[in-house]
């Protein structure tokens, strides 16, 4: 079988500042990190290869250049090997243009089972690049998962987590998968790994290669617009009631009172 998981570099920063002019990140001198839920989505994979080895494992990132040093991370973690698809064209790119291009890169590796990614990119946030992923392959998607177990022919039961606990699906290969937290925390890469992630090489494709239409990717590509950014405002600081219950019950409605709460 082989599993494609995709690994979105992220800045290793809660501070996130934007680019007020373009309403992009200004991702200069921050430094960048494997996205925790693809770090997970991988995990999970690689857990799969632990008891079935003959699983080949790629990881695939849509990135600049340097994204290459998170596809290496990969491989000393235990993935097969990487390609990062790298390309101006891609610049700007928002959910449906990323997804058009990772779909496009899933078929030309081809005979691909399950493609993982992870539940959600923690700079851009929005969860729509899995499902997307499934919806430019055609292929059926199980979102929010924390285990998969092979039936065999194909068939893979998933347990998707919900609001109120989870639910089993059944799903058949090819499938899309997006992983939630994980109980067991990703592995580290082993020394072994370390040793073959400097040796490999990491394959680049540009749009051409992946036979896209530029203008289906990058900012021309992309339907959505980010018109506006702004940091959330600060919330201040509570007030501690340090007095007898009762007395803190009085002074709460009081207070809840002055703000029209009540
Ligand atoms: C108009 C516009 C312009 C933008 N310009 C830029 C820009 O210049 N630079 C920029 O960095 N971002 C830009 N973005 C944000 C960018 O589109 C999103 O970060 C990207 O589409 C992924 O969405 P997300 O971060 O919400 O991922 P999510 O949908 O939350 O990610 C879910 C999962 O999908 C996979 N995934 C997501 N992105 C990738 C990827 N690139 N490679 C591999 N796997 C991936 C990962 O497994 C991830 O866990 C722009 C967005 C818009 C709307």
């Amino acid at each position: 079988m082989r599993f494609v998981v995709c690994i979105k570099e992220v800045p290793d920063t809660a501070d996130v500042k934007m680019d007020p002019e373009r309403n992009t990140l200004i991702r200069a001198g921050v430094p960048s990190i494997i996205n925790p839920f693809d770090a997970y989505a991988l995990e999970l994979a690689l857990q799969k290869k632990d008891a079935e080895p003959s699983i080949e494992i790629i990881t695939l990132s849509m990135g600049p250049p340097q994204a290459e040093k998170s596809l290496r991370e990969t491989i000393a973690m235990g993935a097969d090997s990487a390609i990062l698809i790298t390309d101006m064209a891609f610049a700007g790119s928002d959910t449906w243009a990323t997804s058009t291009a990772l779909a496009a890169a899933v078929r030309k590796i081809g005979d691909v089972d399950l493609v993982f990614t992870g539940q959600q990119a923690i700079d851009g946030d929005t969860a729509q690049v899995g499902p997307g992923v499934a919806e430019f392959l055609g292929w059926p998607q199980a979102i929010f998962i924390r285990s998969i177990e092979h039936r065999g022919d194909g068939e893979f039961h998933t347990q998707r987590i919900t609001d109120t606990g989870y639910e089993t699906l059944s799903i058949k290969a090819p499938a899309v998968l997006s992983v939630t937290k994980l109980l067991k925390d990703p592995r580290l890469p082993s020394l072994r790994g370390m040793m073959k992630s400097k040796k490999a090489e990491i394959e680049q494709w540009s749009a051409e290669d992946l036979a896209i239409d530029p203008a289906l990717v990058g900012l021309d590509g992309s339907p959505t617009r980010v018109i506006k950014t702004f940091p959330p405002e600060r919330r201040e600081g509570g007030v501690m009631l340090e007095c007898e219950p009762e007395e803190a019950a009085k002074k709460l409605a009081e207070a809840l009172k002055e703000m029209h709460l009540t």
